[in-house]
């Protein structure tokens, strides 16, 4: 990646673009302008992450068509982004940013460079048979979701904004409002990038998109001889890391292709993702998933998978194939361990336990056994064991079908607890998730033009640990006439 341009602040007092993507990736996008918004209207604004990133929120609100695509701040150069992608293990060779436009890469005051693009802007060279325009429904979903997932400490990329275009979408359900979200990322290159030119056979294509992904993510990497397998390897471990903090919150993405799985480590592509209430390995809420690919238990498998692929698209970098089949390998076959060691941490950190015991394991998945068998609820389970840890057991109990399971287990788990467990547990299991059925209300007032229950559950799920009054409403799990949750993909 070439140097950062040294940037003032621009004169519309808004983002520091710099535009490296446009630069040094040629042939990797399509410089195109978002749609034109007939009617902007900023509807939700994210002024803490505003301020995160060195950016005048004030000047942001008095500039809605920035964010509903039209006007475009100084120094943005727009593009739609090429790429692939495995999608439910069928390989499509061109995907790419069929709604969406990257304006640039905001560089905030401590120098870290974050792409600012936006999502529902309109069609472009990718959109194939797609309108290009995103409902408010989804866009609102995607804010919502993501900055729970920062709060409850998951990388993920973050949402500045939601704003209305004036223009409404046809969807199956109807005429809805269209709308834009404003994502930032730490990028935007996903597996996906990588096969697009691999599948070409593209190889200097492909040296220079991983030579810019190191420079933005792994710098430390930069010229080494064995940097793309070392790439490889980092990429492996947020990935491993990633997928534990998932099943760690109950939290399925629901589409796990290899277009939406980014290499900064991030999680990427809120469209049918969900948390669930009672725990199910097994559940899925995508309508489109119907093998339960991409069920939450499955999710661990899957990430192996991914890896896969990302390494069968690294190959031609490397300088002896035979050695660098077996390298690979060897990383590929680590996913599994590395991955076991996050979750195992995890749950560790969940179940009030300070460093290891090699009996941990049996404990946790005891407690899973339970879980699983009673339909237990995920979040409720840890933060009624941490009421347990400070002495009150009742809540745990009414989880539990099986009493006599569960005061076998009970004991073991004291006896192995750190002094100070159930503060920790407080700070590590929340008490408010999204809940499905409080999205679900929030987005359809939104819909009918009441934004209040999408501002009091939002500010709920990004303040997710504390106990306190007016709580208990947005921590239990649906009520039983909600039924199975269905969720679909943006479009
Ligand atoms: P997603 O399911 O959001 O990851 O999208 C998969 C692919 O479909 C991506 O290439 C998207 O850009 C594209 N896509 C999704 N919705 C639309 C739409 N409304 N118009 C055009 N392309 C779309
Ligand atoms: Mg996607």
């Amino acid at each position: 990646m070439s140097a950062v341009q040294p940037s003032l602040q621009p004169a519309d007092g808004g983002f520091r673009f710099d535009n490296s993507w446009a630069r040094d990736l040629p042939g990797t996008y399509v410089a195109q302008a978002p749609n034109t918004a007939p009617a902007p209207h900023l509807l939700v604004l994210n002024r803490g992450l505003a301020a995160d990133l060195g950016l005048d929120a004030d000047v942001l609100a008095a500039n809605p068509g920035w964010f509903a695509g039209g006007s475009l701040p100084l120094g943005a150069q727009p593009l739609a982004l090429a790429y692939a992608g495995h999608q439910f293990g069928g390989f499509s060779p061109q995907l790419g940013d069929g709604r969406a436009h990257l304006l640039g890469e905001h560089v905030g005051p401590d120098q870290r460079r974050w792409d600012i693009q936006l999502k529902g802007s309109g069609r472009t060279a990718f959109s194939r048979g797609g309108d290009g325009k995103a409902a408010l429904g989804p866009m609102l979903r995607e804010y919502l979701i993501s900055e729970a997932m920062a709060a409850l400490g998951v990388p993920t990329t973050r949402s500045l904004a939601v704003a209305l275009t004036g223009e409404d979408v046809w969807r199956d359900a109807g005429r809805l409002p269209g709308a834009v979200v404003t994502r930032v990322a730490a990028s935007h290159i996903r597996v996906g990038s990588f096969q697009f030119w691999a599948a070409r056979g593209e190889t200097g294509k492909l040296r220079a998109l991983a030579d810019y992904a190191i420079a933005r993510h792994d710098p430390d990497l930069v010229g080494e001889d064995d940097r793309y397998l070392r790439f490889f390897d980092r990429v492996t471990q947020r990935q491993a890391r990633l997928v534990a903090l998932w099943m760690g919150l109950g939290f399925v993405h629901g589409v796990q292709n290899t277009d939406n799985v980014a290499v900064s480590g991030e999680t990427i592509d809120y469209g049918p993702c969900a948390f669930v209430d009672g725990y199910a390995p097994g559940t899925v809420f995508s309508s489109i998933d119907r093998t339960g690919r991409y069920a939450l238990g499955n999710q661990p498998l899957i990430l192996g998978w991914n890896m896969a692929k990302l390494a069968e698209s690294l190959l031609s970098l490397m300088d002896d194939p035979d050695a660098a089949v077996d390298a690979l390998n060897a990383t590929l076959d680590g996913v599994a361990a590395q991955y076991h060691s996050h979750w195992l941490a995890v749950m560790r950190a969940k179940l009030g336990f300070v460093g290891e015991d090699p009996a941990d394991l049996a404990l946790v998945q005891g407690l899973l056994t339970m879980m699983e068998a009673a339909g237990a609820d995920w979040t409720l389970t840890f933060r009624r064991l941490a009421d347990a840890a400070a002495g009150d057991a009742t809540g745990v109990r009414m989880l539990s079908a099986d009493p006599a399971a569960l005061d076998a287990w009970l004991p073991q788990w004291r006896a192995r607890l750190a002094p100070d467990a159930a503060s920790r547990m407080r700070a590590v299991n929340p008490l408010v998730i999204p809940r499905n059925h409080k999205v679900e209300e929030a987005l359809q007032a939104a819909e009918q033009g009441d934004m209040t229950p999408f501002h009091a559950l939002l500010a709920q799920v990004t303040d997710p640990y504390r106990d306190g009054p007016g709580r208990e409403a947005f921590a239990l799990p649906a009520p039983s006439g909600f039924g199975d949750y269905v969720t679909f993909c943006g479009t």
